[in-house]
Order: structure tokens, then sequence, then C-alpha cells
């Protein structure tokens, strides 16, 4: 059996492991059409030294990320807890921390904003509602759009009130406008608009709270590299710098990779894994659909002399959050008050520098078609670095080098119309309505994996959707393996 993979994501690499532990007589190749594997999990190099991650760096649902890696036979990754989880710095000087420990965290909301008990009542009831998500939504594909409207589907939508947008739905919760602000925002880490994105992805801070936020000793990126040794300890092939140009189709099969460079290799089963909306582009007969991008993030990365007074993470954020997203998402304009999120892993890793420099990385949400010239036209960068010295003087003395990436480099490199994190998290971009791991009723031996195919974005998710893959491609194909279960429960209305 040969399979054939477009794309070195995460998505990929885990359903490789998957299928090669599973089934090692399986013969896989992976085109990528960059150097490096991991897609969207690789490392910024500086020139004056030391490495830091480029896109992840939060590691959530820590529990589910080491399950996925024991089961796909990955060792050897570390992972370290972070505590304080981060803090918000409103810039009226209101400061919000979370911490690991859910008593102290509730002591701390009562103590500043009298809301300890809104905090539990949140905590006890988003449990429930993340156990329900997981096994109803996150953990299975769908066959029909139709099995949503299935009443052991909607009632539990309902009985959630998934479809209130997830800063509104905390209300719920809480009277402050800062812990609305503080445990909705998280919806942006899958590009996703606080003040539109439906509450159920509002469940990304209580996991975030429950579970606290992890760190990858080493960084993000090499998670990447050590799936890829593995993989090419299992006699995987990689082939770097391979864009895939068409996927050829025969009488309702998917036949052929075929390579820019004219090369052709055919395969039993095809899997899409670059940006679905793009893919799509390349399977022959098919019209390419449109899609609602997530948002956009101008991302500067920092190698500095010496060490810095900074925590692991750190939000700079504007007093009022929704004008921000209103600006970004719906009218393409920059952000007066930008929010500012600061990761600074050398605190906790001094591999990443070997020295006692440092290596600071910044993420700026921001709107999509911008390049750097639209940034310098209006002093944006200036802005954002202005902001960082208010809160932490001193800070521009001591950069070396800056490295910048904008909304237009993400679109250069392959991300649908610049957004950092897939297809928007909306209501019709969500679970059934979503790209399936088979993407065509009409087109047999073609998948799909990665952030814009259900469930969703973000790594441990992307994982998620590698197992329902393989899952999928194990009962079409009639195998049989010891982890069988039933993850595609078809509702017939
Ligand atoms: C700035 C940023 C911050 C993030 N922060 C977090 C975070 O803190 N925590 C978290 O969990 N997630 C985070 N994410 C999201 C996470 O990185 C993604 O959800 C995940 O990595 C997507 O994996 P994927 O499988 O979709 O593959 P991708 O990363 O999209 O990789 C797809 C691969 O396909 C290749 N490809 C595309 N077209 C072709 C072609 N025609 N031929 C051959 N190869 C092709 C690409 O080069 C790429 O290597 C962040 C993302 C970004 C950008």
């Amino acid at each position: 059996m040969k399979i054939g993979f477009v794309g070195a994501g995460v998505g990929t690499l885990h359903a490789a492991l998957l299928l090669t532990a599973r089934h090692p007589g399986v013969e896989i190749t992976i085109f990528e059409k960059e150097a490096h594997v991991g897609g969207r999990l690789r490392s910024v190099d500086f020139e004056s030294g030391g490495r830091i991650d480029e896109g992840p760096t939060i590691v959530l649902m820590p529990g589910k990320l080491k399950e996925q890696l024991a089961e796909a036979g990955v060792t050897g990754v570390e992972l370290e807890r972070v505590d304080p989880l981060y803090d918000l710095h409103f810039d009226d000087g209101t400061v919000v921390t979370k911490v690991a420990d859910v008593v102290d965290q509730a002591i701390a909301i009562e103590r500043q904003f009298g809301e300890g008990r809104g905090f539990y009542e949140f905590m006890h009831q988003k449990e429930k509602d993340y156990e329900t998500s997981v096994s109803k939504f996150l953990e299975r594909g769908y066959r029909r759009k139709t099995e949503l409207l299935h009443p052991d589907m909607m009632r539990p939508l309902l009985q959630m009130h998934a479809l209130e947008t997830a800063h509104d739905h905390l209300k719920r919760y809480f009277k402050s406008k800062y812990l609305r602000m503080a445990y909705s925002f998280p919806t942006f880490y899958i590009g996703g608009n606080p003040y539109t994105t439906p509450s159920i992805y509002g469940l990304i801070p209580y996991r975030e709270q429950a579970e606290g936020v992890w760190y990858v000793k080493g960084g993000y990126f090499s998670l990447a590299e050590r799936m890829y040794d593995t993989l090419v300890e299992r006699g995987v092939r990689f082939v770097f710098e391979a864009p895939v140009e068409r996927i050829f189709i025969d009488q309702g099969q998917a036949k052929e990779i075929v390579l820019q460079d004219g090369t052709q290799e055919a395969f039993d089963q095809i899997v899409l894994n670059g940006e679905f909306p793009l893919m799509e582009r390349l399977v022959e007969g098919k019209q390419p659909k449109t899609y609602t991008p997530s948002g956009g993030t101008l991302l500067l990365y920092f190698k500095m002399k010496g060490k810095v007074d900074l925590p692991v993470h750190r939000f700079l954020m504007p007093n009022d959050l929704e004008p921000l997203m209103t600006n970004i998402f719906k009218k393409g304009r920059l952000p007066e008050h930008p929010a500012v999120y600061l990761f600074h892993p050398s605190r906790i890793d001094r591999s990443l520098t070997g020295t006692d420099d440092s290596v600071v990385y910044s993420l700026i949400p921001s709107p999509r078609g911008y390049g750097v010239e639209d940034y310098e036209e209006v002093d944006f960068i200036e802005t954002v670095l202005e902001k960082i010295e208010h809160h932490h003087p001193g800070f521009r003395e001591k950069i070396q080098e800056m490295k910048i990436r904008t909304p237009n480099d993400a679109q250069a490199f392959g991300l649908y119309q610049g957004g950092s994190f897939g297809i928007a998290p909306t209501i019709r971009q969500s679970a059934a309505l979503k790209t399936q791991a088979k993407p065509y009723p009409d087109i047999d031996r073609l998948y799909a994996v990665g952030a814009s195919v259900h469930p969703c974005g973000g790594v441990p998710v992307v994982m998620m959707g590698a197992t329902i893959l393989v899952n999928r491609m194990e009962q079409e194909m009639g195998w049989k393996h010891e982890f069988s279960d039933d993850p595609e429960r078809v509702y017939q209305m």
C-alpha cells in the first residue's frame, strides 16, 4: 500500500506516525515544497546565534498531546509547566494574572474583582461542556452535513449555548470587562474574533486554566524535528523542495501526485495537508470554493543582549478589545491601540541561545493583506515597540537583532489569504459544515488533514484530526488494527 502526502505539517507527521505504528508495511512518501518539515512549526534562526519558535508557542491540552505522542510511538519530547500561565497588562494599569492552581486563581479573582464564585461556576460548567465537546465534536468525523441536525448533536449545542459569541457568553459568569476579555481573547489562538466566534471555541480558555499552559523543551519546532526523526527511522520517504502542482483523478479515484517539475508518481491513497482552500485548487476537476480566513498576525522576533525581565508569556492589552477586533476583522485596518503578545522562552530554556542572551517573540493581531511597507507607512512597528518599551523600560536598548513576518509573508508561505491559523472558526466552517478527512464524496482515496480541516487549528487539535483521518482510511480500506473503535457514528436523519 503506497500513500502520498502533500505537505509535511504536523497533520501529516502525526498521521504518518499513526499509520506506520499501526501498519508497519505501509509505504509512505511525503512531498514538501519547503526544505524543512513542520510547516508552521518551525524556528526563526538569528544571524547573531540563537533560535525561537516562528509559530506555535503555547501548548494547550498537554494531556492530549502526550497521549497522542505515546500512541504514535514518539519518545523524547519533554513538556514543562509554565506557572503563572501568563498575565495581561491593560493600558489603564489593570493586571490580570492567570495561575495554574484553580483555587488560588479563584481567590485572586475574588480579591481583585469579587467574582470568585462566577469563576468557579465557569470552571464547573465548562468542565461538563468540554467533555461533551470532545466526544461529540472534536474526536469524531462526519459523513453528512445533516448529521449536525440530529437531536443528539443539536441538544448539547443548545444546552451549551454554543451559538452565543465567546465574549457575550461570559456575561453569564463575569461582570468585570477585564475578566470577560481575559477569558474570551484566547479564541484568537485559532484566529477567531471573540466578539463573533461561537462560544464553543471559548472552551480554549477553560482548558488552558484547567490543565495549565506548558512548554515543549527545546522549542515547539523541536517537536516536529522529533516526529521527523521517528518517521525516518521507520523508513518514511521525504521529498523536500518538491511543490505539488496537481492531483490526477481517474474515474472518481485519486491516482497520482504531479510535481511542479513534471515528475509524477502513483499512489493508492493521497492526503492533502497544505491549507485546504489552496489544496482544492490542485485537485483535477474541482472548482475552488470561498472560505472565511482566520485573523492575521504581525510577528516580531528579537535576539536580545543578556537577560530580560519578562515572564514566559505576557499580553499587553488595550482597555477595550472590541474596536481592535472590528478594525482587524471587519474594516481591515490597523488598530489604534494594538494588543501585543510577548513570548520569552529563554527564561526557562537557555538551550535556545546557549548563552546568557535571550530570545523574545511578539505577536500582534493585524489585518490580513499587510506587508512591511504598509506598517512602515503608519509607523505601526514603532507604535508596537513603544508599547513594549513603556511596559519594559530598557527593552529597545537590548535588541541585537529583529526579524519581521507579516500577513503577506504568511500568504507567500501558503497560509490562506494570509490568516495565520487556517480558515476562521465560524459556525459555517465548524463540525459537519467544515471540510472533513474525506473531503469529496465523489472522489475516492483522496483525504485531507490540517488546520483548515475538521476539527480545527492548534497543534494537538490538528493531531486529533490526523487520528480521525487514519481511522477513516482504515475503515475505507477494510484494515483492522488493535485500536479499532467506531469513531464515525453516522447520525441518520
Ligand atoms: C503565528 C502562529 C502562532 C500559533 N500559535 C499556536 C499556539 O500557541 N499553539 C498551538 O497549538 N497552535 C498554534 N498555532 C497553530 C498551529 O501552528 C497550526 O494549527 C498547525 O501547525 C497547523 O498544522 P497543519 O498540519 O495544518 O500544517 P501546516 O503547518 O499548514 O503545514 C502544511 C505544509 O504543507 C506544505 N505545502 C503547502 N502546499 C504545498 C504544495 N503544493 N506542495 C508541497 N507542500 C506544500 C507547506 O509548505 C507546509 O509545510 C499557531 C500558528 C501560527 C502561524
